[in-house]
């Protein structure tokens, strides 16, 4: 057998050494270019465990899945990274400590907030519980308390306490746990806060796993260390952006969340939210100081949503086609029809959200007859978007 090198084609009497595997060889002077990159790279990264993804690595998967939100996504990204980096450096010594960088994001409901932090979540391939801060409540009232999203977490990492510490938390409408002036039950707004830090700290948690919830009999107590927990909160912050107008025009009245005020749908100004404007909005100071990375996402338009549609790997209209396809039919749609989609979902007021239902109500009758109707070719142009009905133009089977 002709004995040379793999990597660079030399043979044997041209080299010092030749390494054999189980089928083929490297020289001395390869496995040395080899050792140069790879401490190369180390230099670059020279941390424990794999390199993380690169921001705009990351930002590339993110494309794949949500349109638009370039500035919430590359800081989004950055801070994912840092994140990763930060656990990856813990236990270096004489290294500065880096603190955790969980993330508040603000932006109109349905613009990808959610969306955002699971399809980071999916890429990183690292556990993904939601939860919602209005059940939240203080210890010792009726309602679900702080612990319960661990626990959540814990039973979406297959209940592996280890697994469930490298996780990312989505707290979903955490706008609603501002304390608002003259509400008495908003003492508990600021209650559920204080609760929150204790895992935002990254203090250790004990969850009940299994067993029944109402007793707790059969159960187990698990600790999970959320220190590397990602924090991703969420919320409308309604209101917030005529505070912060408010602020920029020098006036120190302001208004504080839940007071009498003219209905606020203009979320441009969030884009400037400092830390203050959040306290005055009704956060604690400690808590908003767990939140450095704040992203106002941008509100959505028609032509987004229309990209919003078709764009993403399971845009809606290819999920609708498919649906289709199964049933050996086709289904088109106009670039108009797909206008007239978006402008009604927008008009709906929850974003991309609506998207979905004004689809599931245009081709309801149509998905009643597909069954039956034996393939064919369904065309959505602008009048069957406004009649909300879409007939068939073409008989006959179409390929799957
Ligand atoms: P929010 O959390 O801001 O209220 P969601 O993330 O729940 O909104 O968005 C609702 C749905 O709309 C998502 O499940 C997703 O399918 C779609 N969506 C919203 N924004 C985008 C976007 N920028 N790109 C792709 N899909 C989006």
């Amino acid at each position: 057998m002709d004995r040379r090198c793999a990597f660079c084609g030399r043979a044997r009497h041209e080299v010092r050494k030749l390494v054999a595997g189980p089928s083929v060889y490297i020289c001395d002077r390869c496995i040395a270019a080899c050792k140069q990159l790879l401490s190369e790279d180390r230099r670059v990264f020279p941390l424990a465990g794999p390199r993380p993804p690169r921001p705009s690595d990351l930002a590339d998967r993110l494309d794949e899945y949500v349109i638009g939100q370039e500035h919430a996504k590359r800081i989004l990204t950055v801070a994912v990274y840092n994140h990763m980096k930060r656990v990856a450096a813990r236990g270096f010594a004489g290294e500065v400590e880096l603190t955790k960088g969980n993330i508040l994001l603000m932006g109109p409901p349905g613009t990808g907030k959610t969306h955002l932090a699971r399809t980071l979540a999916r890429i990183l391939e690292v556990p993904f519980a939601i939860a919602d801060a209005t059940p939240l409540t203080q210890a010792g009232y009726v309602g679900e308390d702080v612990e319960s999203i661990v626990s959540k977490l814990l039973r979406a990492a297959g209940n592996d306490a280890e697994r469930a510490g490298k996780g990312i938390i989505y707290l979903d409408e955490v706008d609603k746990l501002a304390r608002r002036v003259g509400h008495d039950r908003d003492e508990s707004g600021e209650g559920v806060q204080q609760g929150l830090l204790k895992i935002l700290e990254g203090k250790r948690v004990q969850v009940r796993l299994g067993g029944d919830r109402a007793t707790g009999l059969g159960s187990e107590i698990v600790e999970v260390d959320t220190t590397n927990i990602l924090f991703i909160a969420g919320g409308a912050f309604e209101g917030l952006a005529r505070q912060i107008a408010q602020r920029k025009k020098g006036s120190c009245a302001g208004f504080r969340a839940g007071e009498d005020r003219p209905p606020d749908r203009t979320f441009e100004g969030l884009k400037e939210a400092l830390p203050e404007d959040l306290h005055k909005f009704g956060f604690l100071p400690e808590f908003v100081g767990r939140f450095p990375v704040i992203v106002a996402l941008d509100a959505l338009d028609e032509p987004v949503l229309v990209r919003i549609l078709t764009e993403p790997k399971d845009a809606l209209v290819r999920q609708y086609q498919r649906l289709f396809a199964l049933e050996g039919a086709a289904l088109e749609f106009t670039e108009e029809a797909l206008l007239e989609i978006a402008h009604r979902a927008l008009s709906r007021g929850t974003g991309a959200r609506g998207l979905r239902s004004v689809l599931e109500e245009l081709l309801l009758d149509a998905m009643f007859e597909l069954p039956s109707a034996g393939g064919g070719t369904w065309r959505v142009d602008e009048e069957a978007v406004k009649q909300n009905h879409v007939e068939r133009v073409e008989k006959g089977r179409t390929a799957a």
